[in-house]
């Protein structure tokens, strides 16, 4: 049977759309194998948000056609698009889906590349049956953005605010769970903003939560990227009160220092981003948070990178994102004076790197002894031992069986790891 293999670059809304497109070639009866390992098709779906995403696109490309040089090379998302835009052609990229297409992909390549489709019904007819293993699935609830930071030219893109009807979402939901999914990422590109003013036919995302979490079998729901101001006190009541809500989110805070805040025309300043961390964690203790952070937007001086720092310091982030500034064509920052050389972003990202990795090293130390749920997921390849993630958002490797991916286990955690945590399965606690 043929294999395929699928990574992804960029946000979230591209996590879910490579699963949609992961989920097309299953139906065709593709397997699906990891992107490390040999296959017959590599789809990639690519980012442009930085120049940095564009090269890491260009070289997943060259890497996937390196790893079998006999192997379709398919790319898609928005570099794809860029160059088609452009007229530019990566070699190693045997096809290019349209961003717009994207969902088509299984049909690009079945109309580019036949030999694949007399292969499948070779392997129907034998009755082969790809393998499923089902963890996390990503559910995308909103599309648009209307905030209009300085550097991003998303809402250029996606202008439309667009909520989709809850009776829709909450059937996706179910299917997924019957495929055997255990846990539900929701996101989109502002979810803070899901409601009714924008189509989602009444609830807003608290609700939408409630309603999701009375689904049977669904066992954890997460809530990806969310805006710092879009969180009400009763999204933080509902996760404190909800076991299937994990207790985590991802709060990009993009600069701790309130100048550069305002420059970026992110709608609020260190002040407000600290107690609204404070708040959470007075509510809920230990409540993980990660981001994204920005390095060496235009204007960021030593004081205002240091402010950032005292923030990492003092959130103490569970996961960083750290990516640094670069000019989007028609986007306000990219005409603001005071850029920073890159030499000064490259040693600024290294000094940070290490400041968000000790205080993530201090906030998994506090689950040491404690026992936390962990959604298995796979094989690490470096230490044999079987990985997933915990409610708190925690990377936890552990002893046991293969045969337990896509289930939630109770693990006490033992020890730290570089970027993670080391734990034992908890007796009897397998689900
Ligand atoms: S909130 Fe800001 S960074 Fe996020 S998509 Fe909207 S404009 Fe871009």
């Amino acid at each position: 049977m043929p294999t395929a293999a699928f990574t992804t670059l960029g946000c979230k809304v591209n996590q879910y759309e490579t699963q949609k497109i992961l989920e097309s070639f299953e139906a065709q009866g593709f397997e699906i194998v990891p992107f490390d390992a040999p296959a017959d098709v590599y789809v990639i779906n690519t980012c442009s948000v930085t120049q940095s995403a564009e090269a890491k696109s260009r070289q997943t490309v060259r890497r996937a056609a390196r790893q079998n040089p006999n192997a379709i090379v398919v790319m898609t998302g928005c570099y794809a698009q860029f160059t088609l835009r452009r007229g530019e052609k990566l070699d190693e990229a045997h096809l290019v889906v349209p961003n717009p297409d994207k969902l088509r992909t299984v049909e690009y390549l079945l109309e580019h590349f036949p030999h694949f489709k007399t292969a499948l019904e070779q392997a129907r007819r034998r009755g082969e049956v790809p393998i499923r293993r089902r963890s996390r699935a990503v559910l995308k609830i909103q599309d648009g953005c209307n905030v209009y930071c300085s550097f991003c030219s998303i809402p250029y893109t996606r202008p439309v605010m667009r909520s989709i009807p809850y009776q829709e979402l909450l059937e996706e939901a179910r299917a997924m769970v019957e495929d055997g999914y255990r846990e539900i990422v929701l996101t989109g590109v502002l979810i803070g903003d899901y409601g009714a003013e924008t189509g989602s036919g009444g609830p807003n995302l608290t609700e939408l939560c409630a309603m999701l979490s009375a689904i049977e079998g669904l066992e954890r729901i997460r809530i990806s990227s969310i805006e710092p101001t879009l969180i009400p006190d009763e999204l933080i009541d509902l996760i404190a009160e909800n076991p299937k809500m994990c207790p985590q989110l991802h709060i990009p805070l993009q600069s701790g220092d309130s100048r550069i805040l305002k420059a970026m025309n992110r709608p609020y300043d260190q002040a407000f981003y600290l107690d609204l961390i404070r708040r959470l964690r007075a509510r809920i203790p230990d409540f993980g948070v990660s981001t994204d952070i920005m390095v060496g937007f235009p204007g960021e001086d030593e004081q205002a990178f240091q402010n950032t720092c005292a923030v990492v310091e003092q959130v103490e982030f569970c996961r960083a994102h750290l990516f640094r500034y670069s000019p989007r064509p028609g986007t306000p920052a990219e005409a603001m004076p005071d850029h920073v050389p890159d030499a000064v972003k490259s040693e600024r990202i290294q000094r940070l790197q290490q400041v968000c990795k000790e205080s993530a090293r201090r906030y998994a130390a506090r689950f040491l002894g404690k026992v936390e749920r962990v959604l298995v997921e796979s094989r690490s390849k470096l230490s044999g031992l079987m990985t997933g993630t915990s409610d708190h958002y925690l990377q936890v490797e552990f002893a046991a069986s293969p045969t337990i991916a896509g289930q939630l286990v109770q693990v006490r955690i033992t020890d730290l790891t570089a970027d993670g945590v080391l734990g034992e399965v908890v007796r009897g606690g397998y689900s």
